[in-house]
C-alpha cells in the first residue's frame, strides 16, 4: 500500500531493555540521530518485531482460519489451526492476537494448554514433546471486538461500513498494525504459509471475498453463510483479507505468459456500471507487468479485483479497491505531469504489489522499501509500456517533488518499524537511477524479472536485494543503495571551469560514493559519461561553463568557485 500518511516516528512509553538494545543500534547509525532521537520502542514492539525464540523454533506450514463476522455487535469469533514443521526442540510458542481481541482456549490434539498473555503476546506451554523434523499444529480459539481502523488503510483494523441500500459493507486492512489485529498468528513477516484455508462465516445476503479460489458456500440453519477459500501459495500476514459486503460479481480469462488466468471482478450493486468500466484496466496492468516482471506469480490462486470502504491495498489475489472508479489517485496525479491521469492509481500501484510485497516479500518491515520503491518504479513502467520512455522517465521524475529526505528509507530492524516514506518517490528514482548506470534497457528488464525468479515466493533481506541488483549490474552499488536508503543528502556534482578544462566531483554525499553520470557540457552538449568521486577531476574540455547531470539521475549540481 502506499504510505503517504504511513506511521513513522511514535513517541511511545519506554521500557528500559529494549530502549538500550534501540539505543545501541542506533549509536551505529550516526545520520540518523535526529530521527532516532523521537523513537522509543516497547516491550511490545520487541515482541512483536523480532524473532523471538519462542517463534524461531517453528516453521508455519499451513493455517486454517475459521471466523464468523457479526455486524450487529461489531464482534469476531472463531479460530486459527496453525499447522507447523518443528525446527528445533521447543517447549513455548508465541501466538499473536492484538487487544482488545482475545484468546479464549488453546489446544493441541485435543489438549487444552497453559497460556501466559504478554500484551499482544500470548505464550503457549506445549505438553507433548516437540521432535524436530515432525509437523503438529495447535488450535487457538478467540473472540472479542477487533480495533476499528481510524484511517484505513494506514490506520487499520475492521472497518464497518454501509453500501447505499443500507447492507453491511465490511473489510480488514492491516498493514503495519499487523494480521494479528484481527486473527490469531504469528504476526512476523519473516515466515509464511505455504497454503491457508480461509473459512468466513457472514449473515444472509452478504458475500465474503477473501483471497485466494472459493472452495465452496455453506448455507447454515443460523440465517449465515460460510465461505471458503483456499490459497495454494505462501501468503505475507497482512495479505489476508475479507471483504464483506452485497457484491456483484463477474469474471473473465486472461490469455497471460504461464496459460489461462482467471480473473474475478467484486463491486456494490451502486457502482456495477462503473466498475465495469473502470477494471477494464486490469488487463493492461497485467500485460505491462508480466512483460517487465515475469508471470503473475500467483496463477493457481487467480487474480481478484475487489471494492473496499477504503482507499485499496495489495491483498494478495485478492486486490483491494477504493479509488472512486476514476483515473490517477483519487483523480490526482502524483507526478503532476499529466500521465498519472491516464490510468488507475490504485489498479496499477497495488496490483505492482503482487511482484514487490507478495511474490518477494521483507523479512522485516524496516526493508518495506522493497515492495514500494519496486512499485512506485512499476507505475513508471506501466507508463513507459503504453505511452513511450520518455513518459514513463517523466513520471517518475516528476515524482520527486514529493519527496522529503526527512529520514532514512530503511527503518529500524526487529522493533516493527518502518522508515521514511521516501521509500515510494526517492525510491522509484533510485531505481531509475540505477537502470542508467546499468545502461540497457533490455538487461535492466531481464534483472527485475531475474528478482522474481530469483526470490520467488520468498521473504527476502535489503541485503539480498542489493547483492542482486549489483551482481546483475556487474557494479558494487553498495555506497548507491547506502546513499538513497541510509541517508538523507542528495549528491551533488560540484564542478568549477580552469583553464585546463573542468573539474569535478561528488559532495554532499556517503564515504566511497563513485556513481558513474552522464552530463551535459553547456547549454546544449554534447553529453559526457563522468566517474565523479570525492576527489576533484579534470575533463579536458576548454570553455564549460556548466555541467548539467542528465535529468534521470537524482542528483544535484553546483558551480562552485576556486
Ligand atoms: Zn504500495
Amino acid at each position: 500500500m502506499r504510505g503517504i500518511n504511513y506511521p513513522t516516528a511514535a513517541v511511545r512509553v519506554v521500557k528500559f531493555r529494549d530502549f538500550f538494545l534501540c539505543f545501541l543500534l542506533l549509536s551505529l547509525l550516526p545520520s540518523v540521530t535526529t530521527w532516532a532521537q523521537q523513537l522509543v520502542f516497547t516491550h511490545d514492539d520487541t515482541l512483536r518485531g523480532s524473532i523471538t525464540p519462542e517463534r524461531a523454533w517453528w516453521d508455519l506450514a499451513f493455517y486454517h482460519l475459521k471466523v464468523r463476522v457479526q455486524p450487529d455487535d461489531s464482534t469476531l469469533n472463531g479460530s486459527t489451526t496453525i499447522r507447523y514443521r518443528v525446527l528445533k526442540p521447543g517447549r513455548t510458542m508465541q501466538v499473536d492476537l492484538q487487544r482488545p481481541l482475545r484468546v479464549l482456549r488453546v489446544e493441541q490434539d485435543g489438549e487444552p494448554l497453559k497460556v501466559r498473555q504478554d500484551g499482544n503476546a500470548y505464550f503457549v506451554t506445549l505438553t507433548k514433546a516437540q521432535r524436530p523434523g515432525q509437523t503438529e499444529s495447535i488450535t487457538v480459539q478467540y473472540a472479542g471486538k477487533p480495533r476499528v481502523a481510524k484511517k484505513p488503510p494506514w490506520d487499520g483494523g475492521l472497518v464497518w461500513s454501509r453500501d447505499k441500500g443500507g447492507a453491511w459493507f465490511i473489510a480488514t486492512a492491516c498493514q503495519g498494525l499487523g494480521a494479528s489485529a484481527w486473527w490469531p498468528c504469528k504476526d512476523h513477516m519473516y515466515d509464511e504459509p505455504d497454503s491457508m484455508a480461509i473459512s468466513v462465516t457472514v449473515p444472509e445476503g452478504l458475500t465474503d471475498v477473501s483471497n485466494g479460489k472459493l472452495r465452496r458456500v455453506t448455507t447454515n440453519p443460523d440465517r449465515t453463510r460460510t465461505f471458503d477459500w483456499y490459497v495454494s501459495n505462501p501468503i505475507n500476514n497482512y495479505g489476508v483479507n475479507m471483504n464483506v459486503g452485497r457484491y456483484e460479481h463477474w469474471s473473465e480469462t486472461y490469455a497471460g505468459a504461464r496459460g489461462p488466468l482467471s480473473l474475478d471482478y467484486y463491486a456494490l450493486p451502486e457502482h456495477l456500471d462503473s466498475a465495469r468500466t473502470q477494471f477494464r484496466q486490469v488487463p493492461l496492468m497485467l500485460k505491462a507487468f508480466e512483460h517487465w516482471f515475469g508471470p503473475y506469480p500467483f496463477y493457481q490462486d487467480g487474480y481478484k479485483l475487489v471494492e473496499a470502504p477504503y482507499l485499496g491495498m495489495e491483498h494478495q489475489s485478492s486486490v483491494t479497491y477504493g479509488n472512486g472508479f476514476r483515473n490517477g489517485y483519487l483523480g490526482r496525479d502524483l507526478s503532476r505531469t499529466g500521465w498519472g491521469l491516464l490510468w488507475d492509481f490504485i489498479i496499477v500501484h497495488e496490483s505492482g504489489h503482487e511482484w514487490f510485497a507478495n511474490n518477494i516479500t521483507y523479512r522485516d518491515v524496516a526493508d518495506m522499501w522493497i515492495h514500494e520503491s519496486f512499485t512506485n518504479y512499476s507505475e513508471s513502467l506501466f507508463t513507459e509500456y503504453y505511452y513511450g520512455k520518455d513518459a514513463g522517465a517523466q513520471y517518475v521524475i516528476g515524482c520527486r517533488a514529493n519527496i522529503r529526505n526527512d529520514a532514512p528509507i530503511v527503518g529500524i530492524y526487529n522493533v516493527n518499524q518502518a522508515g521514511s516514506g521516501d521509500m515510494y518517490y526517492k525510491g522509484g528514482n533510485m531505481l531509475h537511477t540505477i537502470r542508467q548506470l546499468v545502461g540497457d534497457d533490455e538487461r535492466w528488464r531481464q534483472l527485475l524479472r531475474g528478482l522474481n525468479r530469483t526470490f520467488y515466493h520468498q521473504t527476502v533481506t535489503t541485503a539480498q536485494i542489493e547483492q542482486y541488483v549489483s551482481q546483475q549490474a556487474g557494479r558494487n552499488l553498495k555506497p548507491v543503495f547506502d546513499q538513497y536508503l541510509r541517508d538523507v543528502r542528495i549528491p551533488v556534482l560540484e564542478y568549477r571551469p580552469t583553464a585546463n578544462g573542468v573539474q569535478y566531483r561528488w559532495a554532499n554525499c556517503v564515504a566511497g560514493f563513485d556513481m558513474p553520470v552522464r552530463v551535459c557540457l553547456n547549454e546544449a552538449g554534447p553529453y559526457e559519461s563522468l566517474t565523479p568521486t570525492a576527489q576533484w577531476k579534470t575533463l579536458p574540455v576548454k570553455n564549460v561553463t556548466t555541467l548539467i547531470p542528465d535529468a534521470n539521475y537524482y542528483v544535484l549540481s553546483k558551480l562552485v568557485s576556486r
